[in-house]
């Protein structure tokens, strides 16, 4: 079915809020999926974004990001910092609507609908262990392609054209922040996939690369406590500093002229 053009964010206004310069889509996880649904029956093709503190302080450093994320349809608080972010700046962040949560809900909505789903990023094998996790979880869901992460950008036309070949309704890219987005964002159109989300490391969670926190730390919002010990190298900086900044900006944060004003709420 081809996209229509999206119109920004289908959500109410009232279920929107506006924290550190980013319009958030304020809804709950079961809405997001609902909103998901309602815009694979329109037709409408919509960029979703997960926005977490680590996202927020990227928008700051990059200013294609930020627009990138200005111009989603659908943009969700992803985890505790921007739940906290809300509470500090008088708005109340109504879930933690995360990627790695939302997935097997989605896949259990889009059993048995004939909408199509693409796998694209991680490291070579990992998409494919993805794509067994949904056959044996949910194997109404129609996986119709998967692919790799580690490709020359220049080879986007063709890995596009693949996945519009695949006749693919539900873009799912893996490829970490702002990678995805920037792919997704130059690449949707060519795809012809309706909604695309990226999805950062969901595909070495469930191929059982790297195993998720368990579920009280998850429950209690310490999920980055959990990745910076298994990866310490790699994390430190996005989560000690990362976290410090991310606070620092919170609790400091003034719009910028450049940045939209904060909504009242904030
Ligand atoms: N990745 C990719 N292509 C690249 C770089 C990274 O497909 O050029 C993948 C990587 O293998 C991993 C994911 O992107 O599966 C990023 O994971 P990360 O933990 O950085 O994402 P987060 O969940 O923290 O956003």
């Amino acid at each position: 079915m081809p996209a229509a053009t999206a119109t920004h964010s289908a959500t109410s206004a009232e279920h929107r809020i506006t924290l550190l310069g980013i319009d958030i889509d304020n809804v709950t996880m079961a809405e997001a999926i609902d909103e998901v649904m309602a815009r694979l029956e329109a037709g409408l093709r919509t960029r979703l974004l997960f926005v977490n503190a680590d996202c927020v302080n990227i928008s700051f450093r990059d200013a294609a990001y930020r627009e990138i994320l200005r111009a989603g349809d659908l943009v969700l608080a992803d985890g505790l910092g921007m739940w906290l972010a809300g509470k500090i700046r008088g708005a109340t962040v109504r879930d933690n609507v995360n990627g790695t949560d939302l997935f097997p809900r989605l896949c259990g909505r889009l059993a048995g609908t004939p909408f199509r789903v693409f796998l694209l990023g991680a490291r070579p094998g990992v998409a494919e262990d993805v794509r067994t996790w949904i056959a044996r979880h949910h194997p109404e869901v129609v996986v119709c392609g998967v692919r790799d992460g580690y490709f020359p950008l220049e080879q986007s036309p063709q890995v596009a054209a693949t996945i519009r070949e695949a006749r693919t309704d539900v873009l799912l890219v893996a490829m970490g922040a702002p990678r995805q987005e920037a792919w997704i964002d130059g690449n949707l159109e060519a795809t012809g996939a309706t909604v695309a989300m990226g999805v950062g490391g969901l595909f070495d969670f469930y191929s059982g690369q790297i195993p998720r926190a368990p579920r009280w730390m998850r429950d209690w919002g310490l999920e980055w406590v959990y990745r910076f010990a298994r990866e310490p190298r790699r994390m430190w900086k996005r989560y000690w500093v990362g976290n410090f900044v991310f606070m620092w900006r919170v609790i400091c944060h003034r719009p910028l002229k450049d940045r939209p004003a904060e909504a009242s709420s904030t």
